[in-house]
């Protein structure tokens, strides 16, 4: 009777729930995740039906796997209401929520209707387009992109396809090893938490600053990538976990070395003009993937479209940073009032991006561009940042006591503490009780608080709510 996990009880352990509609093929990713641990799966009581759990050691992390499957019957009589039902109990524990979808059949409405009540739930969130076998699957699991849950990963647990990139993303997104689950904290717990908060370095990752240049067709991508390289020292050479034929492009200034990602991807052109829209959305997500830090080029004389919101939507749902890049410059006519019209529409359209560095140039002159890099590196230190426990406490007494969070259901949701667990991007936990409950409009008093006392512009701010009891 060996077990991989002699010093972590079972309860210790970080919850990865998988939810989704019947049928996507969330039993068949369990068992992937689970593999041979299958012996350990255990009847829950409580439950009418089979509660499907194991455990599983995804790249040297134990985890428990939760699989909502089968419980769909158990629950009241609509498809809707049994599946959130099923789900609802195991996704209050959860660190984090696998919603699958089927990429064959493409976005349901019972998909939809899921992952909206999802988003409402305040856990992380990894989304799944499994059956993504061949060629029309990644296609089919681009069309996921549109419910809201960050970039849809393209897999095939049946054929084994991706599982590996699943159990990346997968340990990519648990709490910090130091960080114990969210349903065990005790109050000596959190002293704890805070205390190593406060000692841990700001330890930077080794490696250069990767940076990625995003945005529609035309906007001057190919233009600016030219004149960066025109007026940087460039060195190439292959890059490593990427097609061969792409090339690392390192652009160095003063300030050290700057990895430009994906510049095989910005020469990829389209042929037909109908795909050229979707490809650049397609093409911004491999790229921003890799990336820190990505500017988002704007054709200025155009102002603001809908598919450069939806690009930036996504940077922010990837937690990267972002730099607005208003090119063609040159070609403005009234220029102060171009730049007070994109950042009037930034601002309204894109409140989770308040205070987002804005940079205009000409990429083709290359008036203006001296700007770029520093204010790259300036957000980059934005977003790495991270804000002294005490003063973050004390700032948090000062925001509950002067606007103390509403009545629920006739009862006061207290606010205990907050945490920074993380930076890139900045992110926090909030502590309490009935945390669930949190109206959105407070949880944004929170973050817009967070943001200008801690003077956090521009990046994307995580805020997990966590309840304690
Ligand atoms: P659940 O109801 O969400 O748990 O779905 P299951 O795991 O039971 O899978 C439903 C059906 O989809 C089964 O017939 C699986 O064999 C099939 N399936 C699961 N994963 C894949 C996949 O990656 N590709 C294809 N083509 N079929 C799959
Ligand atoms: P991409 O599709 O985003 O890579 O865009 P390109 O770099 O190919 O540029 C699209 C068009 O815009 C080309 O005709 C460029 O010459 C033009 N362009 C790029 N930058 C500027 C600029 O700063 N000013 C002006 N006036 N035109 C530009």
């Amino acid at each position: 009777m060996s077990s991989s996990f002699p010093s972590a009880p079972v309860d210790a352990l970080p919850v990865v729930v998988i939810a989704g509609r019947p049928n996507v093929g969330k039993s068949t990713i369990f068992n992937r995740l689970v593999g041979r641990r299958q012996a350990l799966v255990a009847d829950t009581p409580g439950v009418t039906r089979d509660r499907k759990e194991g455990q599983a050691t995804v790249r040297g992390r134990a985890i428990r796997i939760i699989d909502t499957a089968g419980l769909e019957e158990a629950a009241p009589d609509t498809l809707y209401g049994r599946m959130r039902a099923s789900s609802e109990s195991a996704v209050a524990t959860a660190d984090l929520v696998l919603f699958c979808i089927d990429a064959r059949s493409g976005i349901t409405p019972a998909d939809e209707h899921f992952a909206n009540w999802l988003r409402r739930q305040g856990r992380p969130v990894l989304l799944i387009a499994n059956k993504a076998e061949g060629r029309q699957g990644a296609a089919a699991a681009m069309e996921a992109f549109s419910l809201g849950l960050g970039a849809p990963l393209a897999i095939s647990a049946e054929h084994g396809e991706g599982v590996a990139d699943l159990m990346a993303e997968i340990v990519d997104r648990l709490p910090p090893t130091d960080l114990p689950p969210v349903h065990k904290l005790t109050r000596r717990d959190r002293r704890v938490l805070a205390e190593s908060a406060e000692e841990e370095e700001d330890v930077r990752p080794p490696g250069p600053l990767r940076l990625a240049i995003v945005g529609r067709p035309n906007a001057g991508k190919s233009t600016l990538l030219n004149r960066l390289l025109g007026e940087e020292r460039m060195i190439t050479g292959p890059e490593p976990g990427l097609t061969r034929d792409s090339i690392a492009v390192m652009l160095n200034d003063d300030e050290g070395p700057i990895q430009l990602v994906d510049t095989a991807g910005l020469r990829r052109k389209a042929r037909i003009d109908e795909t050229l829209e979707k490809m650049s959305v397609s093409a911004s997500i491999e790229a921003l993937k890799m990336a820190e830090v990505v500017i988002l080029v704007l054709d200025a004389t155009l102002g603001v479209h809908e598919q450069d919101l939806q690009i930036a939507r996504l940077i922010e749902r990837e937690g990267r940073c972002c730099v607005l890049a208003l090119n063609k410059w040159d070609a403005v006519e009234d220029r102060a009032e171009t730049r007070q019209a994109i950042r009037d529409r930034i601002e309204t359209s894109l409140a989770q991006m308040r205070g987002i560095p804005v940079v205009s140039f000409s990429a083709m002159t290359g008036a203006g561009i001296n700007k770029l890099l520093p204010t790259v590196r300036r957000a980059y230190e934005v977003w790495n940042r991270r804000v002294p426990t005490g003063a973050l406490n004390r700032w948090f007494e000062m925001m509950v006591s002067r606007h103390p969070p509403p009545l629920v259901d006739g009862r006061r949701l207290k606010l205990r503490y907050i945490t920074q667990a993380k930076a890139r991007p900045p992110t926090f936990i909030v502590f309490g009780t009935r945390t669930d409950q949190l109206p959105e409009d407070y949880q944004r008093y929170l973050v817009n608080g967070l943001r200008e006392t801690f003077d956090l512009p521009g990046t994307p701010i995580r805020l997990l709510l966590r309840a304690s009891s």
